[in-house]
Parts: C-alpha cells; structure tokens; sequence
C-alpha cells in the first residue's frame, strides 16, 4: 500500500446522531434477481435492494433537529406564509438578489427561466452544463455549449480549479455572436458534471468582465455554491480568513440572478428557486410560476419545505459543517487512491468520480464500461453509484471534446458514517482487483432524453439472442 495520506483518518462529526434509520445488504441472490427486473439500470432499483446509496447528494440529506423543529411551525397559507418570507430574507441574505421565485426543485426552476431566456437560433454557454440544464435549454429549441477550461478533460490534471470557464473561448463567442443570440451565460457552481470541481473567484471575475463588455446576463446554478465557496477559501489566498458567507457574497456581486436545487447545499429534501436582480424578468418568472408551479409565496412546495430549507440554507454556511463534509469526500479518496484506483483528481466537494477509462481500459466506448461499472459496484456490494459518460450525455460533443467517462459515487450530506465509507471503499477494491473479467453492457431500450433515468440494458454477454424489447426478468 502506498503511504497514507493524511486524510485517511476519518473526519470527525460535527454533530450527533438522534434518530436512526435500518439499513441491510441484501444477499448475492436477491441482488442479482434486482439487476435482471431493472434493466441493469440502478435508478430503476427499489431502495431496499440497496445498502449504501451514493446514486445522488440531491435531496438526500439529513435534516438538523433545527430543521425538523422548522416543519412544526409551518404555516400553510396558501398566499402570504411568513415560512415565505423567512425564505426570501434567507436568499436575499447570501445571495443579495432581490427577486426570488421559489419553486420545488432545482429543474423546475430552470423550467421557468430557460421558458423565457431560450429561443430557437440562441446559444447558451455554461462551464458544463447539468444533465436537465442542458435538456430544458434545448427543449426550448436553443443550444448548450460546454466552455470548461481544458484541465476539466485532464482527470489526473491537479489544477485547483477545474470547474473554471475557458475565457478566451468565452469571449471569442460572445463576440462572434449576433445581438440577442447568447440570452444568457450560465456558470454552474461547483461543476457537477466535471467531477464536482469549483469555480474560482479570479475566474468568476474575469467571465463577468467579458459578459459586461457583451452585455451579456451572467447566471450561477448555485446548487453547490457553498462547497464552491470552501474551495475559494482553502485555495484562493485572499479568502483564507473570509466567511464562507462573505465569500458567497462576493461570487453573488458578480452575477445578475441565479438557479438553485436547494437539495443539494439547502440541506433539504425538496426545494428550490430563482433569484434575480432584474425586475421585469421576476415579474414574466412568476407568471410562468403560477402556471407550472403554484402561486409566488409558495411555489410547489409545502410552506413547511420553505422552512426547512431556510434553515438549511444558513447551516450550509457553516464552517464546521463544509470541512467535515468536503473531508468525509477526502476520506473516501484517500482509501481508494491507497489501493490505486483511478478517479478525478483532485476529489470535488461532494463525491468521488472513478475514471471509467483507466478502470476498464479494455472496454471500447460502445460497450458502455460507465454503466458496466455501475452494475459491478451494485453487484458486489449493493453500492449504489450513477454512470456520468456515454449513457448520460450521449454523442454529445458541444464542447469539442468525447463525453467524460465517469462513475460517480455521490456522497449524501450528514447521512453516512466513515465506518460505511470504508465499506465503500473496500466494494470499489474488490471490483478493481477483478477488473479484467468484467464485461460491457448494451442498450436495448432507449428513451430520446434524459435516457439515462429510464434505458434498460442487457449484459453483452448475454445479449447473444433476439434483444427486441427488454431482457428476460
Ligand atoms: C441537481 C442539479 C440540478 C437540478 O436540480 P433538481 O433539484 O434535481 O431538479 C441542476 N443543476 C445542477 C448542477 C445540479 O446538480
């Protein structure tokens, strides 16, 4: 084993645990009789068929007694609820944006502004964009064009910041472009789809600079936006002593509005907005609001939900809390790097992405070894982790470069302890060491979008015969 790392001493709760939830491993049996009923595709798996479950950060937090208390005193008027109010001086509190439009989650928000910003014939550039980003922009007739640096490609590359915007490349567009065709410039923080890797401020500034010069609107998705600030304040040196809320502060200036999925860094199970500063689109937002989501002092969500997720919002703040859980990320990192086994480097904010093609280098792409990986790690472990490669992002080449070939094991926020992340790791190990026997998978059953929640596959190995339809379950 290489030497340990430091970071191979897990990292020490910030809190205590009140309420318990069982949890079992199924048997080898029952495991394989849940893959062949799923289509090998683990989002069609019932939770009780998995023990440790790393398909997403989003939604999947634990709520703090705080929050817990918060549901108690909501106040369910349909129009008015003060849970509304405390919600907005939240947002307007970290962000300083002044419009904010809730809605039930972070799609749904992108729902109600992409409605309106994207058109037919409009191209919207984005470091990377998120999976249902990138599928509402398009829906909506316009573009998405991926503009991260190229270190975002380079998954050895130990560049601080890999969730950066290629400037020049920014600039080259927004200057190319024809009046109105890039409505708006989107940065996502930090970037999911890159291996959960932060955005700089010195990046943040210069993006703003270009998209003021082409009088261009820049928005956050904001999902992660407090991991994003902990990075600034470990690797930036001018933010060494800052507040994570300072920090975010001076991301939000930069910025005209922003869409945020508070399941991810609102430590809630459902929520999420848009903020902005411009008034007249706050006023056609809510519009559109209360066709799709409901009236604007509730926007789909229990009044109660509005609550918890005020509170988390300001816990994600915390110090405390941001080092365990960026540590909790490290910990698993260090495990897996001891035994060698290849992953994004650095580790992001919020899990640990493998690198698919040094895992499986003898699977060629169309035998979907992201997916063949996903099956594996169920397979030996009920681990539940999420292909991000060719089954997520098809033949997309908007950027210029081969879709990433990733598997990602997300890591919940508050719910796991070491003691599973250790389990994890040995899971991923046992799969390593047999690595040269796994075999790919094929899709026998596509949807045209966001495929990757519904396709069902069928092992190579087996798919010998006829494979119209679904494989035998
Ligand atoms: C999760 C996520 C979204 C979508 O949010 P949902 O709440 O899942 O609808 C958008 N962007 C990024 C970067 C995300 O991680």
């Amino acid at each position: 084993m290489a030497p340990t790392p430091r970071e191979s001493r897990p990292p020490v709760e910030p809190y205590k645990v009140k309420v318990v939830e069982s949890i079992r491993l199924p048997s080898i049996e029952e495991r394989e009789a849940a893959l062949r009923r799923s289509g090998y595709n683990l989002f069609q798996l019932r939770s009780d068929e998995v023990y440790i479950d790393l398909l997403t950060d989003s939604g999947t937090s634990a709520m703090s007694d705080r929050q817990w208390a918060g549901l108690m005193v909501g106040d369910e008027s349909y129009a008015g609820s003060r849970n509304f109010t405390h919600f907005e001086e939240t947002v307007r509190g970290i962000t300083g944006f002044p419009h904010v439009i809730p809605a039930h989650q972070g799609r749904a928000a992108e729902n109600l502004l992409f409605s309106l910003l994207a058109r037919p014939g409009t191209t919207i550039p984005n470091n990377m964009h998120f999976d249902t980003t990138k599928a509402h922009i398009e829906r909506n007739g316009a573009k998405a064009v991926n503009l991260a640096i190229d270190e975002a490609y380079d998954l050895a590359s130990l560049h601080p910041f890999k969730g950066n915007v290629d400037v020049p490349r920014l600039r080259r567009l927004l200057t190319e472009a024809t009046p109105g065709e890039v409505p708006v410039v989107m940065v996502t923080l930090t970037n999911n789809t890159g291996g959960g890797q932060p955005v700089s401020l010195a990046n943040l500034t210069e993006v703003r600079e270009v998209c003021r010069a082409a009088g261009v609107p820049l928005y956050f998705d904001m999902c992660r936006w407090a991991e994003n600030a902990f990075f600034i304040r470990e690797r930036e040196p001018a933010f060494a002593s800052t507040s994570i809320r300072e920090i975010g502060r001076t991301m939000f200036d930069l910025a005209e509005g922003a869409t945020m999925s508070a399941k991810k860094d609102g430590l809630v199970n459902i929520g999420g907005f848009v903020a902005t500063r411009d008034g007249a689109l706050a006023a056609r937002l809510k519009e559109q609001l209360i066709l799709f989501e409901g009236f604007p002092t509730y926007g789909g969500l229990a009044r109660r939900d509005l609550e918890a997720a005020s509170i988390g919002l300001q816990e994600a703040c915390e110090l405390d809390y941001l080092t365990h859980r960026v540590g909790q990320v490290r910990y698993l990192a260090a495990l897996l790097e001891a035994e060698g086994i290849p992953f994004v480097h650095p580790p992001g904010g919020h899990g640990i992405y493998l690198d698919v093609r040094r895992f499986l280098p003898n699977l060629p792409a169309v035998d979907l070894p992201g997916q063949a990986l996903v099956v594996e790690l169920y397979r030996e472990g009920a681990v539940r982790t999420v292909e991000v490669g060719a089954v997520m992002f098809g033949d997309d080449a908007s950027d210029g470069h081969a879709p990433l070939e990733l598997v990602r094991l997300a890591i919940p926020r508050r719910v796991y302890s070491s003691a599973h992340l250790a389990y994890v790791a040995d899971v991923v190990r046992r799969v390593w060491e047999r690595r040269s026997s796994i075999t790919g998978v094929r899709m026998v059953e596509a949807p045209e979008r966001l495929r990757h929640f519904l396709a069902r596959f069928a092992p190579l190995a087996a798919a010998s015969g006829p494979v119209a339809g679904a494989p035998a379950s």
